[in-house]
């Protein structure tokens, strides 16, 4: 729809882009070469969108049947143009796409601005804010533009401090032009060698031919103008690889994998994909974007909304192109294809192979990786389709016999004990902590090995894939049970079962579950402790301390079960406080201690304690008798 306005409007940019403008204007000291692969990648864009469109609407192309690029530029006039037969934009569009910033990403990009100009401009293809990127090398932006099917064109100017304006234009061919004029230090780029080098860095893998003609009036041709994932692997070098990522991703970074990819056979399709070298802004954010690229036959479909890829791997960046899928096949009937399906089990099981193969490769780059894209990679546990065990072979963790590297459930299973039949895990907050948890100490005495989980969704998963091969995944804080099967030496093994079975502990076990009350499920004695008198302990079937924390915060459960308090009866805190209380009954010295001790187990477990303030009155009465002592 074109509006009939013909005189020129001016217009003030929304406040986020004068933001963004602001920082364009004053990045003096970086790498300013980039706003050409960005005026590049938004005609690229353009003539993909168009060549779309024109799959079901014929007269899109009008007489103008080519898609490409030219670039040229005018010594004297100091100006540079960057044109394309792409889709084009109306009066509306310009004050779309040129005036706001309307990408959920924005003010993101604004809060993570640092202030220094070289690691913010770094951020801007990456947040989807390219075409500003001219104001680094422009002070005075022009755009001429006819947006495809329509007669009017529009043009929009701006010196980006603060306003632009906009007003009909004079008729032109269909797309795009966008004239920068040079600001005064930024000459170097009317250079036909500056800018084929640039174009050649950066730009080389575009599919659509560019062009430039240089003073002498000569065009010559600055790019393969083939799309790049249809190039035989041998053909293509890194550097293009790495072109066409930064592109894809919108990020400067170099890619940690290509996988480059032609399957054949049942499902045929070409992937080109890339696992990021940084963990995207928004790996976490609630709505998990995928963004892989759907091309069929080479024509751009769309990159939104598709699953070619489960949410799990939301991470990889690139391009699938499917030769079996219709070409005029709507975004939406999209959704329904098996084909779809079939890419997406495809491409899922070769990446995850791949993963299995680099992680055993090469253990010091995939850590890299695991820490970046781990967590999102174990989602996939949680999911009830999905190739479980393949991601397992895949997954690495910490461990309590291995707190610096990353070991593979394999490792941990080539390292059991004798007799073990689980694989025993702890879920904590940070690794440091998990160190040194009580929980741990005898499983540590004992010679086992403990999973030591860390991320968010390490509370789930153990609950979904409850087994690797035929080996059950089990909290230790369920499992100290299990601890009676391995023996200590003789000696040891002796105390544990005198200690246990002596009746002072036993009365003390019941002296602390009356005193306790409703807060405690019962108390018992436990293997599991060294060092520590005294911890929680979750019965077996019943709900991992940390899930239910969570689901509580999140109002998903009524009210807190109570807590099943475990002591170790070796500890010689426990065994005088069971002496004193088998000898004298419950007095308020040893009451004032068992509610210490409670509330100590508490807070190794991140609950907050039962009452403050009775904590700190019992704390400071032992305080003062421990010093004056
Ligand atoms: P992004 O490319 O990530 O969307 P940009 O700031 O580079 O962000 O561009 C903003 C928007 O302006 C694009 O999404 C597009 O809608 C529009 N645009 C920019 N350049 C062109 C062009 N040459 N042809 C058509 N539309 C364009
Ligand atoms: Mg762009």
């Amino acid at each position: 729809m074109t509006t009939t306005i013909d005189t020129a409007e001016t217009k003030t940019f929304a406040a986020e882009t004068s933001r963004v403008l602001q920082l364009m204007i004053h990045a003096l000291y970086t790498n300013r070469d980039i706003f050409l692969r960005e005026l590049i990648s938004n005609a690229s864009d353009a003539c993909d969108k168009l060549r779309y469109e024109s799959q079901s609407n014929n007269g899109l192309m009008g007489d103008e049947p080519d898609l490409k690029i030219h670039i040229a530029y005018d010594e004297k006039a100091k100006t540079l143009t960057i044109a394309d037969t792409g889709i084009g934009m109306n009066r509306e569009d310009l004050i779309a796409h040129l005036g706001t910033i309307a990408k959920s990403g924005t003010s993101e990009f604004l809060s993570q601005m640092t202030g220094d100009a070289s690691k913010d401009v770094n951020l801007i293809g990456q947040f989807g804010v390219g075409f500003y990127s001219a104001f680094m090398v422009a002070d005075r932006v022009t755009v001429e533009s006819r947006k495809a099917g329509e007669k009017q064109a529009w043009q929009w100017d701006s010196d980006g401090l603060g306003t632009y304006e906009i007003k009909p234009a004079a008729a032109r061919a269909r797309g795009t032009s966008i004239t920068l004029h040079m600001k005064k230090d930024a000459k170097e780029y009317l250079d036909r060698h500056k800018l084929g080098h640039i174009v050649s860095t950066y730009s080389d893998h575009i599919s659509f031919p560019i062009t430039l003609t240089d003073e002498e009036g000569v065009t010559h041709n600055l790019n393969d103008g083939s799309a790049i994932w249809t190039r035989p692997k041998s053909e293509v070098t890194d550097e293009q690889y790495h072109a066409f990522y930064r592109d894809v991703s919108h990020s400067p970074e170099k890619p940690w994998a290509v996988f480059h990819n032609k399957a054949e056979g049942k499902t045929e399709y070409t992937s080109l994909l890339f696992v990021p070298g940084i963990k995207p802004f928004d790996l976490f954010h609630p709505e998990r974007k995928r963004r892989v690229k759907l091309y069929v036959k080479r024509v751009y479909i769309t990159d939104e909304g598709v699953e070619l890829v489960p949410p799990y791997l939301r991470f990889l960046r690139g391009v699938i192109d499917s030769a079996d899928l219709p070409l005029n096949i709507s975004r939406e009937t999209l959704q329904k294809s098996p084909v779809l399906d079939k890419i997406r089990e495809s491409v899922t099981s070769k990446v995850l192979g791949e993963f299995k193969k680099r992680a055993e490769k090469e253990p010091a780059e995939y850590a890299k990786f695991w820490d970046n894209f781990g967590a999102a990679l174990k989602e996939g546990l949680c999911e009830a389709n999905s190739p479980r065990e393949k991601i397992l072979e895949a997954c690495r963790f910490y461990s309590s016999t291995s707190p610096e590297q990353l070991i593979s459930l394999a490792d941990y299973k080539s390292r059991m004990r004798e007799g073990q039949e689980a694989i025993y895990f702890l879920t904590g907050d940070t690794l440091a902590t998990l160190k040194n948890s009580p929980q741990l100490e005898g499983f540590t005495k004992r010679g086992i090995e403990v999973l030591l989980l860390t991320d968010h969704v390490d509370d789930f998963w153990p609950n979904v894939t409850q087994k690797f091969g035929e080996l059950p995944f089990s909290s230790v804080t369920k499992s100290g049970a299990d601890l009676e099967k391995f023996k200590l030496d003789d000696e040891a093994e002796q105390a544990e079962e005198k200690a246990e079975s002596s009746d002072a502990v036993k009365k003390l076990c019941e002296v602390m579950e009356q005193l306790f009350g409703d807060a405690v499920s019962a108390v018992r004695t436990t293997r599991k402790l060294s060092d520590t008198p005294i911890c929680l302990g979750v019965t077996e079937g019943a709900m991992d301390m940390r899930m239910e924390r969570f689901l509580a915060d999140h109002k998903q459960l009524p009210k807190r079960a109570a807590k099943l308090v475990e002591i170790n009866p070796t500890h010689a805190i426990i065994t005088s406080l069971a002496n004193e209380v088998s000898a004298h009954g419950i007095t308020s010295k040893t009451e004032d201690a068992l509610w210490l001790l409670f509330d100590q187990a508490l807070i190794a477990e991140g609950e907050p304690v039962t009452d403050a303030i009775a904590f700190s009155r019992r704390l400071g009465g032992f305080l003062a008798k421990g010093i004056a002592g």
